[in-house]
C-alpha cells in the first residue's frame, strides 16, 4: 500500500514539474507570495528566487522590523500596504494581491502563522520542520482543510534534480534490491545564541533541523515507510551551545522490505550526503541535499559520476514556489504536502522517544 502510495507521489511530481514548463494559459497571472520572516532564508535565499518564477511573485512582507521591512518593499516595487509585522499580520485577507503566505520563522512559530494565515484566507507554503510536535502539525492541517487552502512544506530537494534523479533511479533499480540507506546531515553551529539552540523556538536541536534531510531521505530514497526506529543520542551537556537541545542524534528505521535506513543529524560536524546501497550497486549523493554543488555517483562506488537532466524550472527554489502557484491554479494538492510534513513529525517525536526510553519504537502499530 505504502509503496503505491509513494509511486503515486514520484509520478506525481514527475508530471507536476513536467508541466510547469508549459506555463498557464493566457490571461494568468503569477500568484503572489508573502514573506512572513526576512531572516537569512526567508530574505536571503527565497525572496531572490522570484526572479527565477514563472507563477510566482513578491506580494507582500511581514517583519517586526520596519525599516528592513520597507527597505525590502521599495527594492521589490511593492506598495506601502504591503508591509505587515506580526501584530497586524492578520490584515492580509484584505489584501487580494497575496494569495499564498511563505511562513520562514523560527520552528515553534510555524503553526500560528499557518493557521493565521489559513484563517486570513490564504494558502501556505511553511517551512520545515513542519512544526514542532504531531498536535501542531494537525491543527495545520485542519485549520488548512476548515479554510479549503492549501498547505505545502518546504522541502526543496523535491524539486532538486540531483535528488530526483536518484530518487528515479533507486526506484528504476539501479541499485537492485535496496539494502540499506545511510543519510546524515549536520553543521556546526558556532553561534550559542541562535534560536536553534533554544528549544522553545526550535523545538529540538539537530533532528528538527538538519535531520529532517536525513529523514526525508530515508523516506523518498526507498519509497517506504518506516515501521520502527532505534536512536541514540549524544550530546555533551557541559557544552554552552548544548544546554537546552540535543547536538547529534542517529537513528535506525526498519523498512517493510527488510532495508535499513542508518540516519544521522550534528550540530558540531558539516556533513552532508546521501548513499543508497541495494544488492547490485549503490547511488550515493555528496553534497546531497545543499542549495546547490550536488554531485552523484551510480554503480560501485565513485567511478562514475551522474548528471542528472536539468529540473524545469531554473532552481529548486523557484520550481518549489511555482509548484505552489500552479497548485493553487489548477487545484491540484502539493507533492509535499502537510500531512508528509506531518508523517515526518510522527517519526520525529518517535526517534526523540527511542533514545529518551532507550528502545526500539514501533511505528505500525505493533506491539
Ligand atoms: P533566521 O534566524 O535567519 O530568520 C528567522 C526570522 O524570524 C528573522 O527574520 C527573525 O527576525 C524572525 N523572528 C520573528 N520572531 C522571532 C523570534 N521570536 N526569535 C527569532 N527570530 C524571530 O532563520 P532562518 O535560517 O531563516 O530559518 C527560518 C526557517 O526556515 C526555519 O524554520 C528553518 O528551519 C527554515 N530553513 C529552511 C531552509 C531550507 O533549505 N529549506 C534553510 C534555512 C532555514
Amino acid at each position: 500500500m505504502e509503496l503505491a502510495r509513494r509511486d503515486l507521489i514520484l509520478s506525481a511530481a514527475a508530471l507536476s514539474l513536467a508541466s510547469s514548463t508549459r506555463g498557464f494559459a493566457a490571461g494568468d497571472r503569477p500568484l503572489g507570495y508573502a514573506i512572513v520572516g526576512l531572516g537569512n532564508y526567508g530574505l536571503g535565499r527565497i525572496i531572490p528566487e522570484f526572479a527565477n518564477c514563472r507563477h510566482s511573485r513578491l506580494a507582500a512582507v511581514v517583519s517586526g522590523d520596519r525599516a528592513k521591512a520597507e527597505k525590502v518593499a521599495a527594492e521589490h516595487n511593492l506598495p506601502a500596504g504591503s508591509i505587515y509585522n506580526y501584530r497586524d499580520f492578520d490584515r492580509i485577507r484584505d489584501n487580494p494581491a497575496v494569495d499564498i503566505v511563505y511562513v520562514c520563522l523560527p520552528n515553534a512559530m510555524h503553526a500560528e502563522y499557518t493557521i493565521r494565515a489559513a484563517q486570513a484566507g490564504k494558502h501556505v507554503l511553511c517551512e520545515k520542520p513542519m512544526a514542532v510536535s504531531v498536535a501542531e502539525c494537525e491543527a495545520m492541517i485542519a485549520a488548512c482543510r476548515k479554510a479549503d487552502r492549501k498547505l505545502m512544506i518546504g522541502y526543496r530537494c523535491h524539486f532538486e534534480p540531483y535528488n530526483l534523479e536518484a530518487m528515479r533511479l533507486a526506484k528504476s533499480g539501479a541499485a537492485g534490491k535496496i539494502r540499506y540507506i545511510r543519510s546524515e546531515h549536520g553543521f556546526t553551529a558556532s553561534d550559542p545564541t541562535m534560536w536553534r539552540l533554544k528549544r522553545a523556538l526550535s523545538g529540538g536541536g539537530s533532528l528538527m533541523d538538519m535531520g529532517v534531510y536525513s529523514l526525508q531521505a530515508a523516506r523518498y530514497m526507498t519509497g517506504e515507510e518506516p515501521v520502527a526506529v532505534t536512536a541514540r543520542e549524544s550530546t555533551d551537556r557541559r557544552d554552552p551551545r548544548f544546554t537546552d537541545v540535543e547536538d547529534m542524534i542517529d537513528w535506525t528505521l526498519e523498512f517493510p522490505s527488510g532495508a535499513i535506513g542508518s540516519c544521522q543529524s550534528s550540530y558540531s560536524a558539516n556533513h552532508n550526503h546521501i548513499l543508497l546501497m541495494g544488492d547490485k550497486g549503490r547511488i550515493e549523493l555528496e553534497p546531497a541535499t545543499g542549495y546547490a554543488g550536488q554531485r552523484m555517483w551510480v554503480g560501485n562506488g565513485r567511478e562514475r559520476e551522474v548528471t542528472p537532466p536539468p529540473g524545469p524550472a531554473k532552481t529548486q527554489f523557484a520550481g518549489q514556489l511555482d509548484h505552489l502557484a500552479q497548485c493553487v491554479a489548477t487545484g491540484r494538492t502539493p507533492i509535499v504536502s502537510g500531512e508528509e510534513g506531518l508523517r515526518d513529525m510522527r517519526i520525529i517525536e518517535a526517534i526523540y522517544r527511542s533514545a529518551r526510553e532507550n528502545r526500539t519504537i514501533r511505528l505500525d502499530g505493533r506491539a
